[in-house]
């Protein structure tokens, strides 16, 4: 293999860069990113970024020195806009192409929007300069703030938001957040933490539309109330971004097809991170973005599956000062016992909890609300009993 093309410069983008070198690959390496930044992290973008407590370059996630060690091309700022039917032809912004002898799909996710989101005053949170424009209204002095969807980024958001003293509610259309992740049990204890960080939840009803003419002005709901708003922050979820491979002989299908090697329809192209479709599930999450380039790049330069990749699911999230962690496959049903802290109010007391998801007498998830020691020791339980496991159905 000659040439590789990275799409998407982001975290997967970079781990997958960083893989093809570590494993030995020392052709020509191009990395195509649509955004203008170097690779930065995500998570502080609703956390301490938007707080204040990080700047941009606390978000870097490499430096000078690796960047040169790496020897790539970055063709930064510039939109890949399509993939030949053999894989092998990266089309770019304004007609130029890259010749290929492999590809590693990295693009990504983007917020959804509503209809209407044009507005001034609404807002999105994916991208650095979506957080920067938010980070500069919120500088504005107390404003009503609505936050549309109660999972993880619009749950950290209104937590930030309410940090700096601006009033929050959330709106989530179903009748709790976050109830796909955790369950439902878990799911009511999380959504407390709104109500203890001084956030109001609207729950159960469905937003109807924006009201404002230039700039925002209130949030409608269904039932035709209107919660007045300075500033509205839309994180109802993110979409792959697979549009660029329309007309590749790829599979999409919510992401990009692979089998469990991160392999697609092609052999000599790979999907890694939030845009990958990795044996029947998308993960949204940090660690598979990280974990899924090693095993994806070891099958590109092999030239077919040769590992598979089935990490444990895991994700955290911060928010009102509780860091959650969430590991493992918990199914609807799972028995959840609190093994260790306690509940207060049907919330987290003070000093948090460690909660076990169990099924047939065994652990299948662990939840954990700031007791990072003993979840990191289930979790390494749980990874190392399913390598035992899983084998056999790969
Ligand atoms: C605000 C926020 C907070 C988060 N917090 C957490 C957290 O607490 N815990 C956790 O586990 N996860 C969290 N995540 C999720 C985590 O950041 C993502 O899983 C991770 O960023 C995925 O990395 P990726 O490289 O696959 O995709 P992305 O980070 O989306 O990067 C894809 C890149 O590809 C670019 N791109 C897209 N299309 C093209 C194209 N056609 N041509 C060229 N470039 C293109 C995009 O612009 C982007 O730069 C958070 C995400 C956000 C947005």
């Amino acid at each position: 293999m000659r040439t590789v093309t990275v799409v998407g410069a982001s975290l997967s983008g970079l781990y997958a860069a960083r893989e093809l070198r570590a494993q030995g690959f020392d052709g020509r390496l191009v990395i195509v990113g649509d955004e203008r930044h170097r690779p930065y992290d995500r998570p502080p973008l609703s956390k301490d970024f938007l707080t204040g407590r990080a700047d941009e370059e606390q978000l870097a996630l490499t430096d000078a020195e690796e960047t040169a060690e790496l020897d790539a091309e970055w063709l930064l700022g510039t939109r890949a806009r399509g993939l030949d039917a053999r894989g092998r032809t990266v089309l770019l912004d304004g007609g130029r192409t890259v010749s290929t002898d492999g590809v590693v799909i990295a693009t990504g996710a983007s917020a959804r929007r509503l209809p209407g989101d044009g507005l001034a005053g609404v807002h999105t949170l994916r991208t650095l300069d979506d957080a920067r424009a938010l980070r500069e209204e919120l500088g504005r002095g107390p404003q009503r703030i609505v936050v549309i969807g109660g999972g993880f980024i619009g749950a950290e958001t209104a937590s930030s938001c309410a940090g700096l003293g601006h009033t929050v509610t959330v709106v989530e259309a179903a009748p709790l957040p976050l109830v796909p992740q955790l369950g439902a049990e878990m799911a009511a204890v999380c959504a407390a933490l709104h109500r203890r960080g001084g956030v109001d939840l609207v729950t159960g009803i469905g937003v109807a539309g924006l009201r404002g003419t230039v700039t925002v002005t209130g949030v409608e709901l269904a039932d035709g109330r209107v919660l007045p708003a300075d500033i509205v922050i839309v994180g109802i979820g993110a979409l792959p971004n697979t549009a660029w491979l329309a007309g590749s002989a790829l599979t999409l299908h919510d992401g990009v097809l692979c089998d469990d090697g991160c392999v697609t329809a092609l052999p000599q192209v790979v999907a890694v991170g939030d845009v990958a479709r990795v044996g029947g599930s998308r993960a949204e999450h940090w660690t598979s973005a990280t974990e899924q380039p090693r095993v994806a790049v070891a099958n590109l330069l092999a030239g077919r599956t040769t590992q598979t990749a089935r990490p444990l699911p895991y994700f955290w999230s911060d928010q009102y000062g509780a860091r959650i962690q969430f590991a493992g496959r918990r199914r609807d049903g799972d028995n959840v016992r609190i093994a260790e802290g306690e509940l207060a109010d049907g919330a987290p007391a003070e000093g948090g909890f460690l909660a076990l998801y169990e099924r047939d007498g065994r652990t299948t998830a662990v939840l954990s609300v700031n007791r990072p020691r003993p979840f990191m020791r289930v979790r390494r339980e749980l990874a190392r009993e399913e390598s035992r496991v899983v084998p056999a159905a790969l």
